[in-house]
């Protein structure tokens, strides 16, 4: 990461960092069925995008995830249980879009305007939930959705392993500029386990690893450009 933060350095002083549009077409979180599509404040998704879920093997309720995360995420559970002793439990992993557009707007209705209800529950086509590949996780009930969760035993055993699974603690303290959401210790998301790996020893959000997955294509069609032209 740092041999890569180094040549954008370069490149940027060399004034030959333009992010072209075709990059822009190739940038990986342009995939919605890829393990990296950005899904944010920002970067919404269509309300007719639906992925292929199943039913994790967890114990909990509302399991239904994309089948790699389902797999990983049972692994996971599986893991704490041994390492930690403690008995995760899925709060609430796929929701649609209309499912999202409903609690949307009961919280519009409970806190009387849209401004509050923003600052909760994000709106439909906002949500890493509609992917299927987001997971709220809880230990006792009274711990979940609160950021106690990750003052429990099984919040921090999340927090330290969850990328030994292809997770990412999605939603960290100090992030809430980049990420546009409060800390919340109990949502991880589904990258695959090589992508939560870089991410978890770089420490940066998805948003950031994502720019730089960008300008590292920028940099191999440069590097390549100038071998061509050998
Ligand atoms: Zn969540």
């Amino acid at each position: 990461m740092a041999a890569l933060l180094e040549q954008l350095l370069s490149l940027a002083t060399a004034g030959t960092m333009i992010i072209s549009s075709s990059l822009f077409a190739a940038a990986p979180h342009n995939d919605v069925n890829g393990l990296l599509f950005l899904q944010n404040r920002q970067w919404r998704v269509s309300r007719y995008y639906e992925p292929d879920t199943i039913k994790a093997q967890v114990p909990g309720q509302l399991q239904d995830m994309r089948a790699d995360a389902a797999a990983a995420l049972e692994e996971m559970f599986a893991a704490c249980k041994e390492d930690a002793g403690v008995t995760l439990k899925a709060v609430s992993g796929y929701r649609s879009y209309q499912r999202q557009a409903t609690i949307y707007s009961n919280k519009v209705d409970s806190t009387g305007s849209k401004k509050k209800a923003d600052e909760y529950v994000a709106r439909p086509g906002a949500s890493e939930h509609q992917l299927g590949l987001a997971m709220d996780v809880g230990q006792k009930s009274k711990e979940n959705l609160s950021a106690s969760f990750g003052r429990t035993k099984g919040g921090k055993w999340v927090a330290e392993h969850c990328w030994e699974y292809g997770f990412i603690l999605r939603y960290q303290e100090g992030w809430e500029d980049v990420t546009g959401y409060k800390f919340e210790p109990w949502h991880v998301r589904y990258v695959g386990k090589e992508n939560a790996r870089l991410i978890h020893e770089a420490n940066i959000p998805l948003e950031t690893y994502l720019l730089m997955l960008r300008q590292e294509t920028l940099i191999d069609i440069v590097l390549g450009q100038e071998e061509n032209a050998e």
